[in-house]
């Protein structure tokens, strides 16, 4: 089965990019568009994210091989129902979202006897809307699949290729294991930034303006992924509850044996563990998911 016409619904950060990477990578396919917001449609048609924009989804997924829905995950039921009389018999309908079994489920109810196939490319910024998108965002990223059981090969193959043409490489995983990894190597990490950046906020003793100032000391770091989407970022939360909390409920143990640490005078334990922690950041070098350069590129 070849993907031929792709249609992409939600034209933001991940929706614009994946236009732009199909007209660099795949330029025979035929991309057409649909956002709700007419302003994004508009600036996506000045941008030209996809090859056809249109202002309703049925138009928009009329002739679709492909639907990617690019939406906030607590969105995608209510973009699936809206879509799901017009979808040609063929299409296989996937998504980008974060989290992937609320997803399943939405999806399911929304679609039923449809090919639907989930993935989260794990590849973003902390920018949002039809200006953010770039088509390099996937090259040499991971792009999970989650597959529910009887996916019919041939549209796995399909969907699996076409992630791959757009620089992607491509994993299977199951939803509640990619749930829980996407947890500890994403989730928390953002919700430890946005609660860094709200605590530095919140303070009496040390000022806003020191808090700014200062911010190169490491606080700076955390601001940038504390930038991300508010409306995304909420629905990653209400939607992977279930393994946020069982994470978030190892990292306090962590941070309370830490705390222990610090008290007590107890250098070893954290040398040991920022030795490991350094390491760790070598290991994501190494297998090419940042640069090596100091202090993420800034000049000095
Ligand atoms: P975004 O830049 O905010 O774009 C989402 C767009 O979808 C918005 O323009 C939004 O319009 C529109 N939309 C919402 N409901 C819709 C509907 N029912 N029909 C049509 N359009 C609709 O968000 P994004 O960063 O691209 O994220 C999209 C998805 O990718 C999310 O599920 C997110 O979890 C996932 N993801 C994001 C990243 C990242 O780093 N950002 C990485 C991997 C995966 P309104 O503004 O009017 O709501």
């Amino acid at each position: 089965m070849s993907i031929e016409r792709v249609a992409i619904i939600g034209l933001g950060l991940l929706g614009g990019s994946i236009g732009l990477a199909i007209a660099e990578r795949a330029p025979e396919i035929v991309t057409t568009g649909y956002d709700r917001d007419p302003d994004v449609r508009k600036a996506a048609a000045a941008r030209g994210l996809t090859n056809i924009l249109l202002d309703t989804a049925s138009e928009a997924v009329a002739t679709a091989d492909l639907v990617i829905l690019c939406v906030p995950v607590g969105a995608m039921e209510a973009a699936a129902r809206e879509l799901a009389p017009h979808l040609p018999a063929e299409a296989i309908i996937s998504d980008v979202g974060s989290s992937k079994k609320s997803v399943i489920e939405a999806l399911g109810a929304a679609l039923p006897g449809r090919t639907v196939i989930p993935a989260h490319p794990v590849a973003g910024t902390e920018q949002s809307g039809p200006n953010a998108g770039f088509p390099t965002l996937f090259a040499g990223r991971w792009c999970i699949l989650t597959p529910p059981m009887g996916t019919d090969q041939a549209a796995l193959e399909a969907l699996s290729d076409f992630w791959t043409r757009l620089g992607a490489r491509v994993e299977m995983m199951d939803p509640d294991h990619h749930d829980l990894v996407l947890a500890v190597t994403s989730h928390i990490p953002h919700l430890i930034a946005f609660t860094i950046v709200g605590t530095a906020s919140d303070l009496e003793e040390v000022t806003r303006s020191e808090v700014i100032k200062y911010s190169a000391g490491g606080f700076r770091d955390f601001t940038r992924i504390a930038a991300s989407d508010p409306v995304m970022w909420r629905d990653v939360f209400l939607s992977n509850k279930g393994a946020v909390l069982e994470m978030l409920g190892r990292f306090t143990e962590d941070l309370t044996a830490l705390q222990r640490a610090i008290r007590s005078g107890d250098g070893e334990t954290l040398h040991e563990l920022f030795s490991r922690t350094r390491a760790i950041r070598r290991e994501v070098i190494d297998q090419g998911q940042d640069d090596s350069s100091p202090d993420f590129g800034r000049e000095h």
